[in-house]
């Protein structure tokens, strides 16, 4: 197994060119660079190596790496390990999943799940049918029956109005029911 190596640190000038660490107190030449803020990343300050390197950890860590870096990054600070890399492992932590850590990393929780995403006309059909996307036949039939009860044109005396709901309704019903005998 490869061990991994720590980061390159190569300072980005001369100690003689150098201004002073800007941590107070430090007597170290200033030697790394590092962007003021995330909203002025063309603006520097200088810290020198040790000073970097917890810059670094705080928040631009992930700058300029490779997905695999971060990974690695991840991964020792969760386990405390020093990671392994099998190719099972990389290939089953996908981008996504690696996604997922680093903002659970950043934010300290878990990102919302996202919701599968539905197809507009099924999701116009289930407002109608007014149901949930996980819903089953007997649900579909159920509501079917009462939506058909309120909005039928024989109950309603011609409502223009309800005529149309009730077209609605039937549509809807025939399409959802569809949907779920292609599941
Ligand atoms: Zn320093």
């Amino acid at each position: 197994m490869k061990k991994r190596q720590p980061r390159d640190f190569a300072p980005h000038i001369s100690p003689e060119k150098a201004p002073p660490c800007n941590i107070e107190g430090c007597r170290e030449a200033g030697v790394y660079k590092a962007p003021k803020s995330r909203e002025q990343l063309e603006e520097y300050i200088w810290f020198c190596l040790e000073h970097i390197r917890e810059r670094n950890k705080e928040w631009d860590y992930f700058a300029g790496m490779q997905s695999e870096e971060i990974e690695a990054f991840i991964h020792d600070s969760v386990t405390g390990h020093r990671p392994t890399w099998s190719r099972e492992s990389r290939l089953r932590d996908n981008y996504y999943t690696l996604q997922d850590k680093l903002y659970e990393f950043l934010n300290g929780s878990k990102p919302t799940p996202q919701k599968p995403r539905i197809p507009s006309k099924t999701r116009k059909a289930l407002a109608v049918m007014e149901l949930e996307h996980n819903y089953t036949v007997k649900q579909l039939k159920s509501n079917y029956r009462m939506l058909v009860k309120k909005y039928h044109p024989d109950a309603n005396k011609g409502d223009k109005n309800h005529e149309e709901k009730f077209k609605e309704i039937t549509t809807a019903y025939k399409y959802l029911l569809q949907q779920l005998s292609e599941k």
